[in-house]
């Protein structure tokens, strides 16, 4: 008998377009992956194949995660289907036997969903076999994988998943309500995935996984890149317990559903939801006795509207007290308190949650589940009259055309405000219940706002899109699609919001600097993306559905009539609008300002390193003297340098050419040259040869005298943060100064580079390379410099560069400030301007000063110790302290590092400032950075390596090793060994990223990768 309910339904389920349509789509995402680096799922990264085992294992794995929502559809559907058919009454009065019903029908929904996975994993093999795939990086073709695949996860995980879906259809009889569980089962999931991270118990984190994932995470760990292109682990140990549990609980679930399953009438049973009514309370207790009288309507102007009104608000409550909508706020809520008490953390230790981190964690923990919301409920309210069969009635009432759509929409924007407003009031208790920062309600409703037009645009859209489809499920893929869209064009680096439907520009607010300038461009997409969904919602006013007729060709007839008037004219000027607005955009993000897509950016410096490496090595003159006059104009956010360089030739031999690199799109002028000719001139990399018509002898020196001007004029298309800021601007000379002789910033991905014709990274020089010992670490175009800078800013901020302040003054509304280096110094300095507060302390009468945002003073103290600390320790066990001063500033969170020139250490926003170190057990990691950068003043400002391997030791593992020397005497043992546990786990994580060239051998092998590693990621930053 259930042969014969399977074969039907496996039947009718094959032949449901939106499962051949949701395989399509996972099998292009699986082919996408597979052959291009725009997608990465599972690990293939570095030297790890694209169709390494352990790659193909985890991408059938993490896909039943993926897939859990579309394959909801199938398995529910098949157990609620005869009941929205209205035909469970007939099929249960048959004489079957429900195990029959119920398995045939389990076993149907379980194969059809294996089909989605049978094409993904079809997907995938095409993909790796695509000619544009760079064959390095595909190993040979095995089926193994595959099948070890759908053994151990894809058939288990779709088993168990099934008979979760099955029991929850066939206990609440309500296609709404799986769905409900089925997120609550997807939160809980990446709840527990957040909250494992602090169990240390194994077994319990690898068995709390229902998908497995983690265990096969945990194995797979500390795979070298040999096994993993090879090898499968063993079915055993923590995966076969996992899968024996889970499976177990599946066959539970099943069996329950057996028992709980009842073939009735759900109406004849007992209610499970909401209040029970008896049918004496449902009924008026006594009708009274009154006359009819027949009303004459009204009906005028302001009718529409009080319609609209009621319908809004009629809409608009039903979704708030719907239960998927409350389950959907609670687990966003959950979320985010998970995230937010996670956000931000280092060393273990929290920072205070100020409300940019609690409107971060908002977006990046709370609203994307608008996602889901808007996606659903747009279906959800156009169909609703429709689903209870009360639309013929509701489309009889005397109420215009237009009505309803702006009525839902109004009413998706209210849940949406609603879910909003319940996320920042968890935030603020959240803050409460912390203490510790100020409530900000105003930009909590800046944030807000601006956190959730992205999805105001998608509700819109969705809402515009299921009225065009004119048919639910038809409507939700054209959703999907568009999610789709956007996440595969971002991917392959068709990443210009022009055509990112509804993309809008990141806004990284910060406490320094505010939204900064970034609104600006973000009002401009706005306003784009607005336009293009009000066109769509009108033309969906135009195409709207009332009473029965819903053929096309009606459809378009009624469309052509309705478009006509107010309406027509409305859609061609929001239009117009859309294109005016596109065409300013575009003067905006690719005429006044370059736009380079992702991949673009690179080939430029694959160009570079081709073309002018030749150059690398040649004899240059050094520059020995440094002078600026540098004005920064903090407002228009633009930068005039004048400066002058005096070059020496150091070398035994003539120097004819100058090799000079200047930065691309900024105005660099040479000037009091000796006669020379401009023999290469590369305005797009930047890079100039100068051929001296006399050359420079051994031992002579020429003057160079430079001027640069950095203007930034209107917005660019990604919005990313740059140095030149309204307050907290951060520069260095590397950045905009004119650089001698080759500085090429090579590309450090081997995979980047093969696919540019590059071949492998250059590593630095043998330590026998006795040219390259002839240079310092940090470049090779001077030793020391002199170095005097005059700075300018505007009139409320100070600005700041290395060196002593001789003499500050005000002229023309300006800011200046003179400073001079009274030693040489490496050539090596940054220029930063802002409103800061400072506050002083002194070690032995040195003055240590720290200048911060006023918002920011917790731990100003703390650094001013530290900094004290650190001159103690170094100058009784290394040498003197160099300077007279010590400086720490605090910069903008757009990067979050701290740096250290001479007497001056760029701290950011986003570190240290901000920890919460109100528990005592708590690990300082202000402390530690601090001294760390005091480190740097000894190893790099006095002793510096060569440019040979193992240079690096010298400045980074002396500075960590003399900071942790610091911090154990302030400390002690106890909180060192907390500090290293957590700096261990924080560096294994990423280790195969760049452990590619060995296998792991013991924990000493790796921590040495991790701290070359992180000296590398130093040198480029320097
Ligand atoms: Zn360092």
């Amino acid at each position: 008998m259930w042969l014969e309910f399977f074969r039907f339904d496996l039947r009718y389920q094959l032949r449901q377009p939106l499962l051949w349509l949701s395989s399509m789509i996972f099998a292009l995402m699986a082919f996408g992956a597979a052959s291009s680096d725009a997608v990465v799922v599972g690990g293939a990264v570095g030297n790890v194949y694209r169709n390494a085992p352990m790659v193909i294992v985890q991408f059938l794995g993490v896909f039943t995660v993926i897939a859990m929502f579309i394959v909801t559809i199938f398995m529910a559907g098949s157990v609620l289907r005869d009941t929205e058919l209205g035909i469970a009454d007939m099929i249960f009065a048959t004489p079957m036997k429900k195990r029959d019903y119920l398995f045939g029908r389990f076993a149907a929904g379980l194969v059809a969903c294996l089909s989605i996975f049978v094409l993904v994993a079809l997907g995938i093999m095409l993909g790796t076999v695509m000619p544009w795939v760079d064959v390095a990086r595909i190993g040979p073709f095995s089926i193994t994988p595959y099948l070890w695949g759908f053994a151990v996860f894809v058939i288990p995980n779709l088993l168990l998943i099934g008979a979760f879906l099955v029991l929850l259809a066939a206990t609440t009889r309500s296609m709404l309500l799986v769905y409900v569980g089925v997120i609550v089962f997807f939160v809980l999931w990446s709840v527990a995935g957040v909250f494992s991270r602090d169990i240390s118990n194994e077994w319990l984190v690898v068995l709390m996984d229902p998908f497995g994932l983690r265990a096969f995470g945990r194995i797979t760990r500390y795979f070298s890149t040999a096994e993993a292109n090879s090898a499968l682990p063993a079915f055993s140990g923590f995966i076969l317990a996992n899968r024996a549990l889970w499976s177990a609980v599946a066959l539970a679930l099943l069996g329950l559903t057996l028992v709980l399953f009842k073939p009735q009438r759900p109406d004849s049973g007992k209610r499970r939801w909401g209040r029970k009514t008896t049918l004496a309370s449902a009924l008026p207790a006594a009708p009274a006795q009154r006359s009819y009288r027949p009303r004459q309507p009204q009906i005028d102007s302001a009718t529409a509207w009080r319609q609209c009104w009621t319908m809004l608000r009629f809409d608009a409550i039903g979704v708030f007290r719907s239960v998927p909508f409350l389950v959907m706020l609670l687990v966003g809520v959950a979320n985010f308190i998970g995230g937010a008490s996670m956000g931000g953390q280092m060393y273990g230790t929290q920072i205070y949650p100020v409300t940019r981190m609690m409107l971060e964690t908002l977006s990046g923990s709370f609203s994307f589940m608008l996602v889901l919301i808007v996606t659903f409920y747009a279906g959800e309210l156009i169909f609703k009259e429709r689903q209870f069969k009360v639309a013929e009635v509701t489309d009889a009432l005397p109420v215009p055309n237009w009505v309803p759509l702006v009525a839902k929409s109004l009413a998706l924007l209210g849940v949406i405000a609603g879910f909003m407003a319940g996320g920042v009031l968890a935030a603020m208790c959240f803050q409460l219940v912390k203490g510790g920062v100020p409530l900000q309600p105003l930009l909590y409703l800046q944030g807000s706002l601006q956190g959730s037009a992205f999805f105001v645009l998608m509700g819109l859209l969705a809402l515009a899109l299921q009225v065009l489809c004119n048919n639910k499920f038809v409507g939700y893929l054209a959703v999907i699609l568009l999610l789709a869209w956007q996440v595969v064009f971002g991917v392959l680096h068709f990443d210009h919001t022009l055509y990112n439907i509804a993309g809008l520009p990141r806004v990284a607010y910060s406490d320094m600097n505010g939204f900064g300038h970034f609104l600006t461009g973000w009002y401009w997409y706005l306003l784009y993306w607005g336009l293009f969904v009000l066109s769509l919602l009108l033309l969906a006013h135009g195409f709207w559905v009332r009473g029965l007729s819903q053929e096309w060709r009606v459809r378009g007839r009624l469309a052509r009539q309705r478009l006509r008037g107010l309406a027509g004219g409305a859609l061609a000027v929001s239009l117009c609008g859309f294109a005016a607005t596109g065409g300013w955009i575009f003067y905006n993000t690719n005429i006044l300002n370059e736009y380079l897509a992702g991949d673009e950016q690179m080939d430029r410096q694959a160009s570079f390193e081709k073309q002018y490496r030749q150059y690398k090595g040649l004899p240059q003159p050094r520059v020995t003297e440094v002078r600026a006059n540098v004005d920064i104009f903090p407002a228009e956010r633009r930068l005039v340098i004048d400066g002058h360089y005096r070059l020496v030739n150091k070398h035994s031999a003539a120097v004819d050419t100058l090799y000079v690199n200047v930065v691309p799109r900024t105005k660099t002028v040479l000037r009091s040259l000796p006669a020379h000719q401009v023999t290469l001139d590369d305005a797009v990399l930047g890079f100039r040869i100068l051929k001296l018509s006399q050359a420079l002898q051994p031992g002579a020196a020429i003057d160079m005298d430079f001027s640069v001007t950095v203007e930034n004029q209107g917005f660019t298309n990604d919005g990313k943060p740059d140095s030149l800021n309204l307050n907290g601007s951060f520069f260095n000379n590397m950045q905009v100064f004119p650089a001698l002789g080759y500085a090429g910033n090579e590309l450090l991905d081997r995979n980047e580079r093969r696919k540019r014709g590059l071949g492998e990274p250059k590593r630095m020089p043998k330590l026998e390379d006795e040219a390259a010992r002839a240079n310092h670490q940090l470049d090779s175009e001077a030793d020391w410099i002199s170095f005097e800078t005059t700075v300018s800013t505007s009139a409320d901020q100070i600005a700041l560069a290395p060196g002593y302040l001789q003499k500050t003054w005000e002229k023309d509304g300006r800011r200046y400030f003179h400073y001079k280096m009274d030693r040489p110094m490496l050539p090596f300095f940054a220029y930063l301007s802002a409103r800061w507060q400072v506050r002083k302390g002194d070690w032995n009468g040195l003055p240590i000063e720290i200048y911060f945002d006023p918002q920011h003073s917790y731990n100003v103290d703390r650094m001013i110790t530290a900094t004290r600390k650190s001159l103690d320790y170094f100058s009784a066990n290394f040498t003197p302290y160099q300077h007279q001063q010590v400086r720490i500033l605090e910069f903008p969170r757009y990067a979050s590092f701290a740096q250290s020139f001479a007497n001056t250490i760029p701290y950011s926003e986003a570190i240290g400032f901000i920890a919460d170190l109100r528990k005592a057990e708590d690990v300082d990691y202000v402390f530690y950075v601090t001294a760390h950068e005091m480190a740097h003043q000894w190893w790099a400002h006095q002793v510096i390596g060569a440019n040979v391997q193992g240079a690096t030791m010298l400045v980074e593992s002396l500075a960590q090793y003399s900071a942790l020397m610091v911090m154990e005497k302030e400390y002690g043992r106890e909180h060192m060994r907390r500090f290293f546990a957590r700096a261990v786990a924080n560096r294994l994580k990423s280790y195969r990223c760049f452990g590619s060239r060995t296998s792991p051998i013991s924990i000493t092998t790796r921590a040495l990768w991790c701290s070359t590693a992180c000296v590398r990621r130093w040198v480029r930053r320097h």
